[in-house]
């Protein structure tokens, strides 16, 4: 899927809407979720345009690589979840029912959050 730079994360990034920031570093912003699902909702995306995390992995450099997943020890650190624990997931596409198509992860946490998926009927 082409990137669209008119996404709210995209904005975001821009500094076209606000958002409550935890941690910024070259490669990432984090921030939390505007409708938190969990008592800590954070999102970290990265600054570069990509869709999802297999587009990410694919074509981002290794400096964005490892400046994000680096955002991910930190966001957890000045949270204070790392010894609680927490649960992180990214939304892919249709099936995953990404809402935005800007990749992100969603840093769950401050509770114990059971299983990790509900079954679902068929
Ligand atoms: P997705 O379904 O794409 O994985 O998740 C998108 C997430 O972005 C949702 O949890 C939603 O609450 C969050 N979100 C949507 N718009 C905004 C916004 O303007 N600001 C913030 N901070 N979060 C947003």
């Amino acid at each position: 899927m082409a990137y669209n730079d008119q996404n709210i994360f995209a904005k975001i990034l821009r500094g076209d809407i606000p958002c409550d920031k935890v941690y910024e570093n070259d490669y990432a912003l984090a921030f939390r979720d505007i409708a938190p699902q969990t008592p800590v909702h954070v999102l970290v995306i990265p600054k570069g345009p990509y869709v999802s995390y297999v587009e990410f992995s694919e074509q981002a450099s290794d400096a964005e690589l490892a400046g994000f997943m680096r955002a991910v020890g930190a966001v957890a650190a000045e949270l204070g979840i790392a010894e609680a624990g927490s649960r992180i997931l990214s939304n892919q596409g249709e099936d995953g029912n990404q809402e935005v198509p800007h990749f992100h992860l969603h840093m769950l946490a401050g509770k114990n959050l059971g299983r990790m998926i509900k079954p679902i009927d068929e």
